[in-house]
């Protein structure tokens, strides 16, 4: 067991309107929102931010946007920025997704660039990488995260990694319903708790939180939770409705 909070967050994706995001985190809240000893995060789509951070005032829930854009604010049509997230109290910010990377075509030189911004304005980013399957097969999982995660955190210091947190989510297990086994996880894991050393020092990356994501639910989530180095997980479909998020939580 590891003194590592565990830290359960909820990528709402491009679902829920604002009333109906007021609706789950009401739930959400009245279930664990006095729960301290697991960090709980929701990260709602732009539109509900606002609302969602109504209901969980007060709470010990916290926010999280699904992206932003590394400049403070400027002609980005379309775009939100950190200071904008601050604005409605977010607190944390979910970078390099893998969605984003396919199909908005972001690179890890961009993702840096928003993982520098979110810490410049005290976000915490939550920092993705994963291979895809054809990378797994290929034997390349572990040097495509290498690359995702060095790219991604150019340029940070030891001091910034407390706010860091990384997500570990292979892109073929990401709603498809195939999980990684918890072996699997926590090999990579452990493989980016290391680069972690290296960038930050070994106390340092003992203390920062590597979540796991791709189709966890109540149903495998102790095994995964279980590994020595998956400190919680960042979970999508399971997070679209209070009971399943709720379980989750109480899992871990
Ligand atoms: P999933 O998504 O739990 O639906 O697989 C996880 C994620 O993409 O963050």
């Amino acid at each position: 067991m590891s003194s590592r909070k565990k830290l359960i967050a909820g990528n709402w994706k491009m679902n829920k309107t604002s009333a109906d995001g007021m609706a789950l985190a009401r739930e959400i809240v009245v279930e664990v929102g006095k729960l301290n000893d697991v960090e709980v995060v929701l990260c709602p789509p732009f539109t509900a931010l606002e609302a969602v951070a109504k209901e969980i005032d007060g709470s010990q829930v916290k926010l999280g946007a699904q992206n932003m854009h590394p400049e403070p604010n400027g002609a980005f049509t379309g775009e939100i920025s950190a200071p904008m997230l601050r604005a409605l109290f977010a607190t944390h910010v979910i970078l390099g997704h893998s969605e984003r990377r396919a199909y908005f075509a972001e690179t890890d030189a961009f993702i840096n660039e928003k993982v520098i911004a979110g810490l410049k304005h005290q976000l915490r980013p939550i920092l993705c990488v994963g291979e895809t399957l054809a990378e797994r097969e290929a034997g390349d999982t572990l040097k495509v995260v290498q690359t995702q995660l060095e790219g991604g955190l150019a340029g940070t210091n030891k001091d910034q990694a407390a706010s860091l947190v990384i997500a570990y989510e292979p892109v073929w297990a990401i709603g498809t319903g195939k999980v990684a086994t918890s072996e699997q996880a926590q090999e990579v894991h452990a493989f980016i708790r290391g680069l972690l050393a290296k960038l930050y020092t070994e106390p340092v990356a003992q203390r920062m939180r590597i979540l796991y994501g791709g189709s966890m639910k109540p149903a495998n989530a102790a095994e995964l939770l279980a590994q020595r180095d998956i400190d919680g997980g960042l979970i999508g479909g399971a997070s679209l409705e209070a009971r399943s998020f709720v379980e989750l939580i109480k899992i871990a």
